[in-house]
């Protein structure tokens, strides 16, 4: 199928939204070029009529092999479509009849729809079409002209559709880079399995909130917590039940924490918690209920329950440490709730 390529790199693999972009341009052309049919007829310009109605056979046949993935097929007709009708319609009703701007819709899509060489090639091709069409009818007088005020509305005419096609495409563009840029960021900054953040993205938004905390000095806690025994989770249950057990864990965290709280994965079955304007006494409030929300989760597997509990860490912020000061200091709380037999809230004291 043109437009996948997946053994050449090289190749641009044009993305979907371009073979959806193409079928609604042989619409919208199909429709100028019935309302051509009539306005020549009406003009009194048969041959432009008639070519007009092998122009909409040619989008109508576009659009069909375009539903059928045979975009290479539909991609040559609409380039001779437009080729062939700009210039036919420059020479029989002349320059100012503006049909040669449709040329200009093709810069985009070549750069778009194949490598940059090959694109480059075409455009100074279709550069030398344009001037040698404009130098022609310096020379030449048009084969079929039309009187003054009807040249005038082709001309707005086709600058207007050009116009609104040029405007579609500018506003398609911008949505497509923006999703593109959305989904991007997305990736980069959250963990796929719980969408959670990564530990990357935790990290510099925790470096903000320490920069704001220098700024503006305020109560700042941090949560290290771990999931008990989880290996023994993948072992008896599977690691698909592992998995299911971190996503639901991570969505009962996001779930109980408070809007200005941040949460991300820190490690396999670690999280790490920013409590903003929050002092100890809170925070440990605030754990003790999220430790009781993951005990009391209902997981299951084949009828048997899947018991999953949580020991959390918990430290303040002390002004001008660094962050990872605070992390081990947290850590070091955790593990003495592991000691001291997990599920538990523990705090670091020193
Ligand atoms: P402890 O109570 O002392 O924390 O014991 P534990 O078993 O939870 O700790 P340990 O560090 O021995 O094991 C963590 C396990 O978590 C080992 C690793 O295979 C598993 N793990 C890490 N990431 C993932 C993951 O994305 N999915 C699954 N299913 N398991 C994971
Ligand atoms: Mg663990
Ligand atoms: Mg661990």
């Amino acid at each position: 199928m043109p437009g996948s390529h997946p053994e050449n790199p090289h190749k641009r693999d044009a993305r979907p939204e371009f073979w959806q972009l193409s079928m609604r341009c042989c619409q919208l052309a199909g429709g100028v070029d019935v309302a051509f049919f009539f306005i020549f007829l009406i003009l009194g310009s048969p041959v432009l009529a008639w070519v007009n109605v092998i122009s909409v056979a040619m989008y109508v046949y576009a659009y069909r092999a375009f539903s059928q993935r045979r975009n290479r097929l539909a991609i040559m007709l609409i380039r001779t479509e437009v080729l062939v009708h700009a210039g036919l319609g420059t020479v029989l009703v002349g320059w100012e009849s503006g049909f040669h701007y449709f040329l200009l819709m093709f810069i985009p899509a070549l750069f778009v729809s194949m490598r940059a060489r090959s694109a480059w090639i075409l455009a100074v091709c279709l550069w030398l079409y344009y001037v040698g069409l404009d130098v022609l009818m310096w020379y030449i007088e048009p084969l079929q002209p039309i009187s003054s005020g009807a040249l005038l509305g082709v001309h707005v005419f086709n600058l207007t559709i050009v116009f609104c096609m040029f405007s579609y495409l500018a506003l398609f563009y911008v949505v497509t880079v923006t999703r593109a840029h959305r989904r991007l960021a997305r990736m980069a900054t959250t963990d796929p399995l719980t969408g959670l953040f990564n530990r990357r993205h935790i990290i510099e938004l925790t470096e903000k909130e320490l920069a704001r905390h220098h700024r503006r000095p305020s109560n700042l806690t941090f949560m290290l917590m771990d999931i008990d025994h989880f290996k023994q989770i993948n072992d008896q249950f599977g690691h698909d039940m592992g998995d299911r057990a971190l996503v639901a864990v991570s969505k009962a965290l996001q779930g109980a924490l408070r809007e200005q709280d941040f949460i991300g994965r820190w490690g396999g079955e670690e999280f790490l918690v920013i409590l903003p304007d929050t002092d100890l006494e809170q925070a440990t409030a605030s754990a003790e209920r999220l430790r009781s929300a993951i005990e009391s989760l209902e997981l299951e597997q084949d009828g048997e329950r899947v018991s999953v509990t949580l020991s959390i860490g918990i430290t303040q912020y002390r002004a001008e440490e660094l962050l990872s000061s605070a992390v081990a200091r947290a850590d070091h709380a955790l593990y003495a709730g592991k000691s001291a037999g997990r599920n538990r809230v523990e705090i670091a004291l020193a």
